[in-house]
């Protein structure tokens, strides 16, 4: 039995609100102005002490995430605690390179300059993120934020509360808390955080407050990047051979309902198949179901609930369309008191039905039929760009096509969720799935400003640098 339980409440130690938000910000700018957050010693310092709390508190991060989400701690250090040390690690070992300044190449009209890329911090930047990897979300772009030099106000979120209570109070106790805060507070809070002066927002959630967070932004230019979802598809081709088929299945059902209860950002949101290999589909995936969760899989550990009332209810709208519930082949049973909702899948649910015009967001699959697999391209195209799109296929024609005639974040050929993990990779999303990208280097990046800076010799000019031009005249 390896569900935690038994973690109460942090008390609210962090953020004093009674100094006044603006005070805390401001004392955090002055710490960046007085370039307390620039030396590679102070980062390094930074991201050490980020990872002693990685380690010294794996076993109340694994606790809180079961609390708040019913996650599995295995779930929760392959997606949370230990891409997270990895990340550090990464950052800590690249911290030097990254920081360096790079050569430019300049045009001869340049005679015996030099000239360099010069990064430097952006400044005071503001972390918003959300509660269905409260860990990663928050803690992966504070490494780039904290290796790249800026001083940082991160808010976790309020919906995840255990998650956000030891971030904020336990956190600090590893930080310089004249550089970094972690600030507690919902909605209210977010905008008030909004009304101060950045030099950057990054924002994890909802497409609806990513809209509000650049027009806000938008009033003092202030950068944003903004991590979005939207419905991620997954195509799955009629592979030939009934292994190929079984490790298909695997893997959209574990990304479906294994991570996070289908409460991420990257799970898959429906499947496309064709038409006549759709029945072979439900069976194959109910029986990856059952080797998952067994019989009853209310009473397995290893698939998380939904966060609370709101998003459960949520989700029960979302079937309680008849049109939509009649296109239930599996699951679809729910226990309000212990947020609970069966992996179900569906068949061909109404296209302008809200379970395929919203963001799922949760262990509902429906899975759409086309006549032909190619079909989904022009389906994927007629919808806002998604974060990701997957794609099970052994067809090289329409795997090129599949990368040349969409457009996504990122698209992962037969499997899912595994391009959150690689630090080589960009992730982030592309018009309504998000703007900008993160992870490894490029988490550096979004924080850094990478400066233009040209030296030249007071030697020599060419001729033609300087007026006046009257002994050269051109026959016109
Ligand atoms: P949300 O937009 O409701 O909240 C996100 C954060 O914004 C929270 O910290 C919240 O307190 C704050 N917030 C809410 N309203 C605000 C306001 N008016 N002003 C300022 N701040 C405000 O989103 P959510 O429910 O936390 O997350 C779900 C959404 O996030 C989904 O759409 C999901 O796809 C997306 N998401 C994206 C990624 C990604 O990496 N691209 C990761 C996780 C979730």
């Amino acid at each position: 039995n390896l569900r935690l339980t038994g973690m109460g409440r942090y008390s609210n130690v962090g953020i004093k609100m009674e100094k006044g938000l603006g005070r805390e910000i401001a004392e955090t700018r002055e710490c960046y102005r007085n370039g307390s957050t620039k030396p590679i010693s102070w980062r390094r310092s930074q991201l050490q002490a980020l990872r002693s709390f990685l380690v010294d508190y794996e076993v109340q991060i694994f606790r809180a995430l079961n609390l708040d989400l019913g996650k599995h701690y295995v779930e929760a250090f392959r997606d949370e605690d230990g891409i997270l040390k990895k990340s550090v690690n990464l950052a800590l070992q690249e911290l030097k390179r990254w920081s360096a300044s790079t050569k430019a190449k300049l045009p001869a009209i340049a005679l015996l300059s030099y000239a360099e890329l010069v990064p430097e911090p952006l400044g005071l930047v503001l972390v918003i993120s959300s509660w269905n990897f409260p860990f990663g979300l928050s803690l992966e772009p504070l490494i780039g934020a904290i290796a790249a030099g800026n001083a940082v106000v991160l808010k976790p979120s309020e919906l995840a509360p255990t998650c956000s209570s030891l971030l904020v109070n336990a956190l600090p106790k590893y930080l310089d808390n004249q550089a970094i805060k972690v600030i507690d507070g919902g909605p209210a809070v977010g905008q008030q955080l909004l009304q101060q002066k950045w030099d950057k927002i990054f924002f994890t959630g909802s497409a609806n407050v990513g809209r509000m967070v650049m027009s806000e932004a938008a009033k003092s230019l202030t950068p944003v990047t903004l991590e979005l979802g939207g419905k991620c598809p997954a195509v799955l081709d009629s592979l030939s051979w009934s292994w190929d088929k079984e490790v298909a299945m695997k893997r959209i059902a574990g990304t479906k309902y294994g991570s996070c209860a289908g409460q991420a950002c990257i799970s898959i949101d429906y499947v496309l198949v064709e038409k006549s290999f759709s029945s072979a589909v439900v069976e194959l995936m109910k029986a990856a179901i059952k080797t998952m969760y067994g019989d009853n899989p209310k009473e397995s550990h290893s698939i998380a609930r939904i966060i609370n009332k709101h998003h459960f209810l949520r989700l029960k709208n979302l079937l309680a369309d008849q049109k939509v519930k009649d296109c239930i082949v599996h699951g679809g049973s729910m226990d309000e008191d212990s947020l609970y909702i069966e992996p179900t899948i569906l068949v061909d649910p109404p296209l302008e039905s809200a379970i395929m015009t919203e963001e799922i967001f949760g262990p509902l699959l429906p899975i759409i039929t086309l006549d032909k697999i190619e079909d989904s391209i022009d389906f994927i195209n007629s919808r806002p760009k998604p974060l990701a799109i997957y794609a099970f296929t052994k067809n090289e024609v329409l795997r090129k096509r599949m990368v040349s005639e969409t457009s996504s974040g990122s698209v992962v050929f037969n499997d899912a969720i595994i391009q959150f993990a690689a630090d080589s990779l960009p992730f982030g999303g592309i018009g309504e799935s998000g703007i900008g990208k993160y992870h490894g280097k490029f988490s550096f990046d979004t924080f850094t400003h990478y400066k233009a800076v040209v030296r030249r010799s007071f030697f020599t000019d060419f001729w033609y640098r300087f007026p006046p031009w009257n002994n050269h005249k051109l026959e016109l």
